[in-house]
Protein backbone atom coordinates (compact mmCIF):
# COMPACT_ATOMS: atom_id res chain seq x y z
CA UNK A 1 0.00 0.00 0.00
CA UNK A 2 1.37 3.24 -0.97
CA UNK A 3 2.41 5.35 2.23
CA UNK A 4 3.57 9.09 2.58
CA UNK A 5 7.26 8.07 1.02
CA UNK A 6 5.44 6.30 -1.72
CA UNK A 7 3.14 9.38 -2.52
CA UNK A 8 5.75 11.47 -2.02
CA UNK A 9 7.46 10.11 -4.55
CA UNK A 10 4.90 9.90 -7.10
CA UNK A 11 4.23 13.55 -6.70
CA UNK A 12 7.48 14.73 -7.11
CA UNK A 13 7.96 12.33 -10.18
CA UNK A 14 4.78 13.44 -11.74
CA UNK A 15 5.59 17.23 -11.31
CA UNK A 16 7.47 18.21 -14.33
CA UNK A 17 5.06 16.01 -16.59
CA UNK A 18 1.44 17.50 -14.91
CA UNK A 19 2.36 21.31 -13.46
CA UNK A 20 1.45 24.00 -15.72
CA UNK A 21 -0.18 21.39 -17.90
CA UNK A 22 -4.04 21.06 -18.62
CA UNK A 23 -6.53 18.02 -18.97
CA UNK A 24 -7.94 17.42 -22.42
CA UNK A 25 -9.46 14.65 -21.99
CA UNK A 26 -10.76 12.32 -19.03
CA UNK A 27 -11.71 9.00 -19.23
CA UNK A 28 -13.70 6.97 -16.56
CA UNK A 29 -13.89 3.10 -16.75
CA UNK A 30 -15.12 2.36 -13.82
CA UNK A 31 -17.21 4.83 -12.15
CA UNK A 32 -16.57 3.16 -8.30
CA UNK A 33 -13.27 5.44 -7.97
CA UNK A 34 -15.14 8.58 -8.32
CA UNK A 35 -16.62 10.08 -4.71
CA UNK A 36 -18.70 12.74 -4.17
CA UNK A 37 -19.88 13.98 -7.88
CA UNK A 38 -20.93 11.23 -11.44
CA UNK A 39 -18.15 10.32 -13.48
CA UNK A 40 -19.74 12.70 -15.95
CA UNK A 41 -19.03 15.78 -13.59
CA UNK A 42 -16.07 14.80 -13.01
CA UNK A 43 -14.96 14.47 -16.70
CA UNK A 44 -16.43 18.05 -17.59
CA UNK A 45 -15.09 19.31 -14.54
CA UNK A 46 -11.70 18.66 -15.19
CA UNK A 47 -11.37 19.97 -18.71
CA UNK A 48 -10.07 23.32 -19.03
CA UNK A 49 -8.03 24.81 -15.99
CA UNK A 50 -4.67 24.26 -15.35
CA UNK A 51 -3.10 22.19 -13.34
CA UNK A 52 -0.98 24.65 -10.39
CA UNK A 53 0.56 22.76 -8.44
CA UNK A 54 0.64 19.03 -6.98
CA UNK A 55 0.15 18.61 -3.07
CA UNK A 56 0.75 15.35 -1.12
CA UNK A 57 -1.47 15.71 2.12
CA UNK A 58 -1.03 12.33 4.25
CA UNK A 59 -1.67 9.72 1.24
CA UNK A 60 -3.94 11.81 -0.58
CA UNK A 61 -2.27 13.43 -3.58
CA UNK A 62 -3.88 16.96 -4.89
CA UNK A 63 -3.70 18.67 -8.20
CA UNK A 64 -4.05 22.19 -7.73
CA UNK A 65 -6.58 23.56 -10.62
CA UNK A 66 -6.32 26.89 -11.43
CA UNK A 67 -10.00 27.41 -11.16
CA UNK A 68 -10.05 26.93 -7.49
CA UNK A 69 -10.44 23.53 -7.47
CA UNK A 70 -8.96 20.56 -6.99
CA UNK A 71 -8.74 17.03 -7.99
CA UNK A 72 -7.63 14.19 -5.04
CA UNK A 73 -6.69 10.94 -5.57
CA UNK A 74 -6.38 8.36 -2.73
CA UNK A 75 -4.49 5.29 -4.19
CA UNK A 76 -5.65 2.85 -1.46
CA UNK A 77 -4.16 -0.68 -1.55
CA UNK A 78 -3.18 -1.30 -5.27
CA UNK A 79 -3.58 1.84 -7.11
CA UNK A 80 -0.93 3.45 -9.03
CA UNK A 81 -0.71 6.81 -11.73
CA UNK A 82 1.20 6.01 -14.26
CA UNK A 83 2.49 8.30 -17.46
CA UNK A 84 2.31 6.79 -20.74
CA UNK A 85 1.62 3.19 -19.76
CA UNK A 86 1.29 1.96 -23.15
CA UNK A 87 1.50 -1.73 -22.55
CA UNK A 88 -1.22 -2.98 -19.05
CA UNK A 89 -3.92 -1.26 -19.10
CA UNK A 90 -5.93 -4.27 -17.62
CA UNK A 91 -6.47 -2.35 -14.38
CA UNK A 92 -6.77 0.85 -15.80
CA UNK A 93 -9.81 3.32 -13.75
CA UNK A 94 -9.73 6.22 -15.36
CA UNK A 95 -7.49 8.03 -17.78
CA UNK A 96 -6.31 11.54 -18.14
CA UNK A 97 -5.13 12.90 -21.38
CA UNK A 98 -2.71 16.13 -20.88
CA UNK A 99 -2.03 19.21 -22.73
CA UNK A 100 1.75 18.14 -23.47
CA UNK A 101 0.66 15.03 -25.58
CA UNK A 102 1.07 12.51 -22.26
CA UNK A 103 -1.36 10.52 -20.22
CA UNK A 104 -1.76 9.50 -16.96
CA UNK A 105 -3.34 6.81 -16.08
CA UNK A 106 -4.74 5.47 -12.41
CA UNK A 107 -4.83 2.05 -12.80
CA UNK A 108 -5.69 -0.12 -9.85
CA UNK A 109 -6.10 -3.84 -9.68
CA UNK A 110 -8.65 -3.84 -6.62
CA UNK A 111 -10.45 -1.34 -7.25
CA UNK A 112 -10.19 0.24 -3.84
CA UNK A 113 -8.34 3.80 -5.13
CA UNK A 114 -10.64 6.84 -5.34
CA UNK A 115 -10.79 10.26 -6.59
CA UNK A 116 -12.98 13.81 -5.98
CA UNK A 117 -13.62 16.73 -7.59
CA UNK A 118 -14.70 19.79 -4.95
CA UNK A 119 -14.23 23.50 -4.89
CA UNK A 120 -12.07 23.10 -1.46
CA UNK A 121 -9.45 20.12 -1.04
CA UNK A 122 -10.12 20.53 2.89
CA UNK A 123 -13.12 19.43 2.70
CA UNK A 124 -11.44 15.81 2.24
CA UNK A 125 -8.62 15.95 4.30
CA UNK A 126 -9.55 18.24 7.00
CA UNK A 127 -9.13 15.27 9.22
CA UNK A 128 -5.58 14.37 9.35
CA UNK A 129 -3.47 14.56 11.88
CA UNK A 130 -0.26 16.47 11.45
CA UNK A 131 2.41 15.95 8.68
CA UNK A 132 5.12 13.92 10.35
CA UNK A 133 7.73 15.81 8.17
CA UNK A 134 6.24 18.99 9.25
CA UNK A 135 8.59 21.52 11.42
CA UNK A 136 5.65 21.79 13.32
CA UNK A 137 5.64 17.97 14.21
CA UNK A 138 7.21 18.11 17.52
CA UNK A 139 8.14 15.35 19.89
CA UNK A 140 5.17 17.42 22.13
CA UNK A 141 2.87 17.85 19.81
CA UNK A 142 3.12 13.54 19.15
CA UNK A 143 2.80 12.91 22.78
CA UNK A 144 0.30 15.37 23.45
CA UNK A 145 -2.03 13.54 20.53
CA UNK A 146 -0.83 10.19 21.61
CA UNK A 147 -1.40 10.68 24.98
CA UNK A 148 -6.05 11.24 24.39
CA UNK A 149 -5.88 7.31 22.35
CA UNK A 150 -5.62 4.25 25.05
CA UNK A 151 -5.02 2.38 22.22
CA UNK A 152 -1.63 0.17 20.70
CA UNK A 153 0.98 2.11 19.52
CA UNK A 154 1.00 0.46 16.30
CA UNK A 155 -3.09 1.52 15.93
CA UNK A 156 -2.54 4.58 16.67
CA UNK A 157 0.30 5.44 14.03
CA UNK A 158 -1.93 3.54 11.58
CA UNK A 159 -4.50 6.38 12.52
CA UNK A 160 -4.57 8.98 9.87
CA UNK A 161 -6.12 11.74 12.30
CA UNK A 162 -3.22 11.09 15.43
CA UNK A 163 -0.50 11.80 12.44
CA UNK A 164 -0.91 11.42 8.18
CA UNK A 165 0.51 9.22 6.14
CA UNK A 166 2.29 6.58 8.30
CA UNK A 167 1.14 2.83 7.19
CA UNK A 168 1.62 -0.63 7.99
CA UNK A 169 5.61 -0.58 6.57
CA UNK A 170 6.78 2.09 8.07
CA UNK A 171 4.77 2.12 11.48
CA UNK A 172 6.60 -1.30 11.92
CA UNK A 173 9.97 0.14 11.21
CA UNK A 174 9.79 3.07 13.09
CA UNK A 175 8.70 0.92 16.61
CA UNK A 176 11.34 -1.31 15.79
CA UNK A 177 13.85 1.99 15.39
CA UNK A 178 12.65 3.11 18.85
CA UNK A 179 12.90 -0.04 20.30
CA UNK A 180 9.18 0.30 21.55
CA UNK A 181 6.63 -3.09 21.19
CA UNK A 182 3.86 -2.60 19.02
CA UNK A 183 1.45 -3.50 21.56
CA UNK A 184 2.30 -1.05 24.21
CA UNK A 185 -0.65 1.88 24.86
CA UNK A 186 0.21 5.01 23.07
CA UNK A 187 -0.65 7.02 26.12
CA UNK A 188 1.73 5.22 28.25
CA UNK A 189 4.76 5.75 26.61
CA UNK A 190 7.08 7.70 28.67
CA UNK A 191 8.62 10.99 27.17
CA UNK A 192 11.70 9.96 26.30
CA UNK A 193 9.87 7.07 24.34
CA UNK A 194 8.36 9.49 22.04
CA UNK A 195 10.65 11.62 21.94
CA UNK A 196 12.80 8.94 19.87
CA UNK A 197 9.73 8.05 18.19
CA UNK A 198 9.28 11.00 16.93
CA UNK A 199 13.03 10.98 15.58
CA UNK A 200 12.88 7.79 14.06
CA UNK A 201 8.96 8.26 12.29
CA UNK A 202 11.06 11.20 10.49
CA UNK A 203 14.39 8.97 9.55
CA UNK A 204 12.10 6.48 8.62
CA UNK A 205 10.15 8.32 6.47
CA UNK A 206 12.93 10.52 4.93
CA UNK A 207 15.22 7.80 4.08
CA UNK A 208 12.50 5.61 2.45
CA UNK A 209 11.68 9.22 0.24
CA UNK A 210 15.16 9.15 -0.67
CA UNK A 211 14.66 5.54 -1.84
CA UNK A 212 11.76 6.44 -3.33
CA UNK A 213 9.55 4.31 -2.02
CA UNK A 214 8.76 0.65 -0.85
CA UNK A 215 8.16 -1.74 -3.97
CA UNK A 216 7.02 -4.93 -1.83
CA UNK A 217 3.74 -5.18 -2.92
CA UNK A 218 2.54 -3.11 -6.02
CA UNK A 219 4.13 0.07 -5.44
CA UNK A 220 5.24 1.47 -9.05
CA UNK A 221 6.45 4.50 -10.07
CA UNK A 222 4.77 7.14 -12.73
CA UNK A 223 7.41 5.82 -15.48
CA UNK A 224 7.33 2.19 -14.64
CA UNK A 225 10.32 2.15 -12.24
CA UNK A 226 10.43 0.61 -8.57
CA UNK A 227 11.53 2.26 -5.47
CA UNK A 228 14.37 0.54 -3.57
CA UNK A 229 13.54 1.17 0.43
CA UNK A 230 12.51 -2.47 1.21
CA UNK A 231 15.85 -3.40 1.04
CA UNK A 232 16.40 -1.13 4.20
CA UNK A 233 13.69 -2.86 5.99
CA UNK A 234 14.77 -4.40 9.24
CA UNK A 235 11.26 -5.97 10.73
CA UNK A 236 8.40 -5.11 7.79
CA UNK A 237 7.53 -8.18 5.83
CA UNK A 238 10.75 -9.96 7.25
CA UNK A 239 9.13 -12.54 9.85
CA UNK A 240 11.05 -15.40 10.49
CA UNK A 241 14.25 -14.13 9.49
CA UNK A 242 16.77 -12.73 12.03
CA UNK A 243 16.68 -9.52 13.66
CA UNK A 244 19.76 -7.38 12.50
CA UNK A 245 20.24 -5.86 15.87
CA UNK A 246 19.92 -9.23 18.02
CA UNK A 247 19.82 -11.97 15.89
CA UNK A 248 17.03 -13.27 17.38
CA UNK A 249 13.89 -14.09 14.91
CA UNK A 250 11.56 -11.28 13.78
CA UNK A 251 7.98 -12.11 15.13
CA UNK A 252 4.77 -11.41 13.50
CA UNK A 253 1.46 -10.36 14.88
CA UNK A 254 -2.04 -8.57 13.76
CA UNK A 255 -2.55 -5.18 14.99
CA UNK A 256 -5.93 -4.09 13.38
CA UNK A 257 -6.05 -6.57 11.04
CA UNK A 258 -2.58 -5.75 9.84
CA UNK A 259 0.56 -8.08 9.99
CA UNK A 260 2.67 -6.63 12.23
CA UNK A 261 6.39 -7.39 12.54
CA UNK A 262 8.54 -6.90 15.46
CA UNK A 263 11.63 -8.13 17.87
CA UNK A 264 10.25 -9.51 20.60
CA UNK A 265 13.78 -9.03 22.46
CA UNK A 266 14.59 -5.40 20.76
CA UNK A 267 11.07 -4.52 21.30
CA UNK A 268 9.86 -5.82 25.04
CA UNK A 269 6.53 -5.51 26.23
CA UNK A 270 7.30 -4.56 29.54
CA UNK A 271 10.28 -2.49 29.27
CA UNK A 272 10.24 0.35 31.17
CA UNK A 273 13.30 1.91 30.88
CA UNK A 274 14.72 4.45 33.28
CA UNK A 275 14.66 7.76 32.48
ZN1 LIG B 1 16.29 -7.88 18.05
Amino acid sequence: MPELPEVETIKNELVPWVVGQSFTKVTISDAKVVCGCSAKEIRRGLIGPKIEELERRGKYLIFHLSNGRSLIIHLRMTGSLLLDSGEDTRYARALFHLSNGHRLVFSDRRRLGKMWLVDDAHTVVCKLGPEPLDKRFTPRILRQRLSRHHIPIKAALLDQCIVAGIGNMYADEALFAARIHPLRKADHLLPAEVRTLHNNIRRVLRTAIDSKGASVDTYIRPQGELGTAHFDFMVAHRGGEPCPVCGGAIERCVVQNRGTYFCPRCQPLHHRPLT
